[in-house]
């Protein structure tokens, strides 16, 4: 396998730091790499197996059209904004000198 890495952001350390690709097997995953959900079929990612060489944590990384990520954050902001129950088990980081 190759050696080194990418600095992607690691759910592990919580920060961007390099990890290394490895076989999303290795996760405990089937190892196939394409995906798109049945029930919604518009929503595709290529999925890769990631190792974190600062902590070892062991975790999938998925590549989407960016846009996407706009998409979902606007859903999770509209789905908050119409579910008490969701808003009040979230967390917003507190202000800065607050
Ligand atoms: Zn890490």
């Amino acid at each position: 396998m190759k050696k080194g890495g990418t600095n992607i952001y690691c759910p592990g350390c919580k920060s961007f730091t390099v990890c290394r690709a490895i076989p999303p097997t290795r996760t405990g995953k089937p190892k196939a790499q394409r995906w798109h959900r049945t029930d919604h079929e518009d929503i595709s990612w290529f999925r890769r197996g990631r190792e974190c060489l600062s902590c070892g944590h062991l975790f999938l990384s998925a590549e989407v059209d960016e846009a996407f990520i706009e998409e979902l954050a606007r859903a999770c902001t509209h789905k908050i904004a119409n579910c008490p129950a969701i808003a009040a088990d979230v967390r917003f980081a507190p202000e800065s000198g607050h």
